[in-house]
């Protein structure tokens, strides 16, 4: 699987950085970034944070 961010609604809160850090990460900048495509074991945390995102701003892909 893959995730796309809109990033016109992701407000940099850190939400998916916090349920798998592995997968997420903010630069200094605030811009984030989504490791491709999501690794083998690890869809589960992935599809939590599309979920768990206060701004729907992630999707499957
Ligand atoms: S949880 Fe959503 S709004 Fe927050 S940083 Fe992640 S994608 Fe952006």
């Amino acid at each position: 699987m893959d995730i796309k961010v809109d990033f016109d609604r992701c407000e940099a809160n850190g939400v998916c950085v916090g349920i798998a850090p592995d997968l997420f990460d903010l630069n200094d900048d605030d811009e984030l970034t989504v490791v491709h495509p999501i690794p083998d074991g690890r869809e589960a945390d992935a599809r939590e944070a599309i979920v768990q995102c206060p701004r729907a701003a992630l999707t499957e892909v």
